[in-house]
This record gives C-alpha cells, sequence and structure tokens, in this order.
C-alpha cells in the first residue's frame, strides 16, 4: 500500500506557483513514464549466456516460448525480434495477403495497424469504447466485408478488451482474432489470461512493457499449426523438418518454402527476458498498487476521469490513463502537459490515433472525424507514470503535481 500524502500537498513538494510560470517544481529529477527494472540477477541471467557457447538459438529461446506460453495460458510460443514482428508474424500466419482487410483500433501505436500492410492487406479501423479505449465489437461488426481475414484486437493500457464477444464474431464471420497483448500480459479476462483469449496473442518485451528483453517479441497460441507457421515465418521460410520437405539430398538440406525474414530473438535476449518473467509477479503487483493509490489520489477531481475499470477483469496496468474534462480547465491539454513535464512529472499522451498518422491520411485518404470517440479519447488522455520501480514518494509527487496542475488551471 501506498500511504496518502499530506495536505496541503504543496507546503512538502515545489511551491504553489507551477514550474512553467517560475515556481519550484514537485521533484528535482525527471521521472519517466515508463521504465525498465533490471535486477543483479537478471544481469547475471545475461552474462551467463555471454559465457556460454550460444548467442543466438540456444536453449534459452525455446525455455523462454515454454515459460511465457504457460503464464500465458497458451500451448505454444513462437519468441521473435519484438512486438511488431510477433504482430506481422501472426498476421501473415492467420494467411493474411494481398486483397484481405484487416480490422484494427485506430487508439493504439502504429504497428498494431502496420502489420497488416506488411502483409499487403488493407487497414479498416473500428472505433472504440470511449470508456475503456479498447476497439468496439459493434463498430468491428460494422467494419466486416467478405473480405475481412483478421481482427488485431489490442488491450489498451492493459484492460483486456471484450474478447467473449469478439470471439463470437470472428466465430460467426471465419475472422482469426489477434490480441495485440503488447499492453496486457499478465493481465486476466473473466478468469481467463491474456494468451488464452484470441488465436493469437502478440507480446513485446520492449523495456517499457512489463517484461524487458532490450528487444523482443513473442507470438502465443493454442494451435500448433498456428505456431508452426510463425516459426517458419521468423526464419525465411525455411523448414527442416524431414516431414515438410519436398526432397532430401543429404544431411545440409533444408528448404525455403514461403518467403520469410529474420526475426529471431537471441539467447542474449531470451535470458534476460526469462529472469523478468520470474518477476512477473512482483511487477503486476505493484503496477496495481500504484494504480490503485492514484484512483485514491485523484478520484471525484472533477477536471479529470480516472480510468475506468470493468468488474470482472484484472488489468496489467502497463499505462495509467487519465482523461482531462477540458471543460472545467482554462487551458487545453497541451498546457496541462508542458506545466506538468515542467514539474519533471513524465507524463505521455497515448495514442496519436494511427488514422491521422500522415502515411495513413495521404496513403488511404484517412482524415479528421473518420473515429470520432478515438479522436476524442486522445483529445483528452494523459498517460501518467507507473512502473515497478517507482517508489511511493515517486507516486505522491505525481498525484501532488497533478494536483498542483490542475488546480491552477481550474475553471
Ligand atoms: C510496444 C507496442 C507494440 C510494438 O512492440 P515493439 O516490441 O516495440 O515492436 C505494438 N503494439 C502496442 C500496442 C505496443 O504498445
Amino acid at each position: 500500500m501506498i500511504a496518502e500524502a499530506p495536505s496541503p500537498i504543496w507546503a512538502i513538494g515545489g511551491g504553489k506557483d507551477l514550474a512553467i510560470e517560475g515556481g519550484r517544481p514537485i521533484r528535482n529529477t525527471y521521472l519517466p513514464y515508463g521504465r525498465q527494472s533490471v535486477s543483479d540477477q537478471d544481469i547475471e541471467a545475461v552474462a551467463g549466456v555471454l559465457r556460454g557457447d550460444w548467442l543466438t538459438q540456444g536453449p534459452k529461446v525455446a525455455e523462454l516460448e515454454r515459460a511465457v506460453a504457460e503464464a500465458a495460458g497458451a500451448g505454444y510460443g513462437v519468441a521473435v525480434a519484438n512486438g511488431t514482428a510477433a504482430l506481422h508474424a501472426a498476421v501473415v500466419a492467420a494467411g493474411v495477403g494481398a486483397g484481405d482487410e484487416v480490422i484494427t483500433s485506430p487508439l493504439t501505436f502504429v504497428a498494431s495497424a502496420n502489420a497488416a500492410l506488411y502483409a499487403g492487406a488493407q487497414v479498416r479501423f473500428a472505433d472504440v469504447d470511449p470508456r475503456t479505449g479498447n476497439i468496439d465489437p459493434e463498430a468491428v461488426e460494422r467494419a466486416i466485408t467478405p473480405k475481412t481475414r483478421a481482427v488485431v484486437a489490442v488491450d489498451f493500457a492493459g484492460h483486456p478488451c471484450d474478447w467473449d464477444r469478439l470471439s463470437r464474431l470472428a466465430l460467426t464471420h471465419d475472422i482469426c482474432l489477434i490480441a495485440d497483448g503488447a499492453h496486457s500480459l499478465g493481465a486476466n479476462y473473466r478468469g481467463r489470461p491474456v494468451g488464452s483469449l484470441a488465436d493469437m496473442t502478440a507480446l513485446s518485451f520492449h523495456p517499457v512493457k512489463l517484461i524487458c528483453a532490450g528487444e523482443g517479441g513473442m507470438v502465443v497460441t493454442n494451435s500448433e499449426e498456428l505456431a508452426g507457421r510463425a516459426a517458419r515465418f521468423r526464419t525465411h521460410g525455411i523448414t527442416r523438418n524431414a516431414g515438410e520437405m519436398e526432397d532430401d539430398e543429404g544431411g545440409w538440406w533444408y528448404e525455403m518454402q514461403e518467403l520469410g525474414f529474420n526475426y529471431r530473438m537471441s539467447d542474449v535476449q531470451c535470458a534476460l527476458a526469462l529472469s523478468q518473467l520470474g518477476r512477473r509477479q512482483e511487477f503486476l503487483e505493484r503496477r496495481r498498487s500504484i494504480a490503485a493509490a492514484y484512483d485514491q489520489a485523484l478520484r471525484g477531481w472533477e477536471m479529470l476521469e480516472i480510468p475506468w475499470r470493468e468488474t470482472d477483469t484484472e488489468p496489467a496496468w502497463h499505462l495509467y490513463a487519465i482523461r482531462l474534462n477540458l471543460g472545467r480547465l482554462s487551458v487545453g491539454r497541451r498546457e496541462v502537459f508542458e506545466a506538468l513535464r515542467a514539474e519533471n512529472i513524465g507524463v505521455q499522451v497515448h495514442y496519436i490515433p494511427v488514422h491521422l498518422q500522415p502515411y495513413y491520411r495521404n496513403s488511404f485518404g484517412f482524415k479528421r472525424g473518420d473515429f470520432p470517440r478515438a479522436e476524442q479519447f486522445y483529445e483528452r488522455e494523459l498517460s501518467l507514470p507507473i512502473f515497478p520501480a517507482m517508489r511511493d514518494g515517486d507516486v505522491r509527487d505525481v498525484a501532488d503535481g497533478v494536483r498542483k496542475v490542475l488546480t491552477r488551471y481550474r475553471r
């Protein structure tokens, strides 16, 4: 538990004047919105690999695949170079190609949509649920056409999507359901872990995510066939399995049967991720207690909305996303963002809607107003720092900083 801050808060932290107006900041050092926690034990695990025989494709890859799949309630894991590669591999394993359409959320990192483009498919966006920022199953249903091959649904901020409704849609329309679980490893939905809810789940081990590998990612699935396709795709489309090959001219023989990539994750990276995976409960608990402390400190402040919570899900709290009630403020989100940065609180914004990126606007004709709920979510959103290594004092600084800035700008 994190103790409540004494009041009035700025008696101890910064002064009453905002740092951006020349006052004393809430804290002297910059607090980022997310960062990795690497322990001595993690470092030892990596050093062990560096002293050994394999830098890539050694035993740590399979060990990590088994461990992550088990943690995610899936039968198979395919480790890849990063979360984007995991999305790409999943989309290709789903059989997506030229002429197909893939539906995803506009409120996400560009990778969720780009994966479909890499595969030669068209992206269709479906607008979000305004409470959660997750893709709205009704909007998905409206976006389905005879060309729809897959849905990539993103568990925004680590809050699972409405997977039961998405699964029913996927079944009815014979569509492959892919979870972008970059935020939600460790989350539960109606008693089931993220990783067991979609046909395939793409995970990221980027340093701001739940567990880190430097760069790394994984496709987890319960389908042996999908796992096999993703595994071939990660290494040039090459197989050495006797049962799969057309010929066999000797012990050197392998076959490239389709076009793939070098998307492998190294043993060095896998050793770090494996050691981190052992600490995931500690990471999750810390994220949950920070979220609870923010809820307590900020609930009832009419200048903002705290994150929505579904009753039957346990989020992984990758982000703590507040939304400003701009009608109650004398300034816009930009001024609040800059004022908090000046207080040394590393707020961020998630996400610039993908359809508004110049590449998407210019290549496909998307425009402002196309997905109004994602746009409104974005316009009001601020992500507060949340990561396991934050100390109780850091958490209080953030809450104090938000209250200080919003009090000053209250209308
Ligand atoms: C981080 C992230 C990715 C991409 O993961 P990388 O490992 O950085 O390639 C994809 N989707 C979402 C929602 C993410 O947050």
